[in-house]
C-alpha cells in the first residue's frame, strides 16, 4: 500500500508507515456508549437499596419494633432518591 501521508510504498499489513511514522488505518475505536450512562447509575442502585431498607423497617414498624418517625424518614428519603433519579434521566 501506499502511505496517504508521505506517499512511500509501505507492506499491506503494516500499521503505520516507516518513514513518517503515522498509521495506515484510520482509528476506529470510539467510548463505549455506556460510559456516558455510568453516572445515572448509582443512583438506581441506591435507590434499590434504600427501597429495600426501608421495607425491612417497614415490617418492622408494623410489629411495633422499630419507632413510627424513622419508617416515614426511611421513606422519604427513599422517594426522594427515586425522584431524583427520575428527574436526572429525563
Ligand atoms: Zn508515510
Amino acid at each position: 500500500m501506499i502511505c496517504k501521508t508521505c506517499g512511500t510504498e509501505i507492506a499491506d499489513k503494516a500499521f503505520i508507515c516507516y518513514r513518517c511514522g503515522v498509521a495506515t488505518t484510520e482509528p476506529q475505536r470510539r467510548a463505549p456508549a455506556a460510559s456516558k450512562r455510568r453516572g445515572s447509575r448509582l443512583p438506581a442502585v441506591l435507590a434499590l437499596l434504600v427501597l429495600m431498607i426501608a421495607a425491612l423497617y417497614m415490617g418492622r414498624a408494623a410489629a411495633g419494633e422499630t419507632p413510627r418517625i424513622l419508617s416515614w424518614i426511611i421513606a422519604g428519603l427513599a422517594t426522594i432518591l427515586v425522584a431524583w433519579h427520575l428527574w436526572r434521566r429525563a
